[in-house]
């Protein structure tokens, strides 16, 4: 018996080490620019990674691209959620999760939905359309469950973890470190309803 044990824990010792020197899934969004980002977001989880316009936004995993929106349609006055991210992109990983970065100033040609992306490849880059039109350039970036297209108030990210209430923050820094990290995301029985804001 004893050494049945010590067999089944020297085989799962070995799969371990061998999945952590695995080639990583995740990579981090911007690549090839200095950024900053913090664990605080206005109103619901997510992040916002700030560099300099052009900065390229990367898929975090690889994946086939969702919604795809090319188009600023934002308006101050109006302030409609659906056009709140501008310029975005929309990515189900092959984690099954959705991930979405928005504020964009361009999005590269071959991105369009049903296209496959590989981890790092390029989708477009930072600027400040939509809603943060007149503010720094930035990266808005949400993890969530993928929903039918425009569903835009789960879209923009949820929270993470087992309450649902933690934003992105620590899987940023896991793969900025070049740690891969699986992000938690609970999904509800019942979709939310579209909120004010
Ligand atoms: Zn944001």
């Amino acid at each position: 018996m004893k050494s049945k044990i010590s067999l089944i824990v020297t085989t799962l010792l070995f799969i371990s080490t061998h999945a952590a020197q695995a080639a990583p899934i995740y990579t981090f969004p911007v690549a090839g620019c200095e950024v900053t980002y913090s664990r605080y977001h206005h109103d619901y989880p997510a992040a916002d990674i700030f560099g300099k316009k052009g900065c390229a936004f990367v898929s975090p995993i690889a994946g086939v691209v969702d919604e795809v929106n090319t188009v600023d349609r934002w308006r101050g006055k109006t302030n409609i959620g659906a056009d709140r991210g501008g310029l975005s992109v929309s990515v189900i990983g092959d984690d099954g999760l959705r991930y979405y970065g928005s504020h964009l100033s361009k999005i590269e040609s071959k991105i369009v939905p049903g296209y496959r992306v590989t981890t790092g490849e390029k989708l477009g880059e930072i600027g400040s359309t939509g809603s943060a039109r007149g503010t720094k350039a930035h990266l808005h970036f949400g993890i969530s469950y993928p929903t039918e297209k425009g569903i835009w108030w789960i879209r923009r990210g949820v929270g993470l973890e087992s309450k649902g209430k933690t934003p992105p923050f620590k899987y940023l820094q896991a793969w900025q470190a070049g740690k891969d990290l699986k992000p938690r995301v609970v999904v509800p029985a019942v979709l939310p309803p579209e909120p004010k804001k």
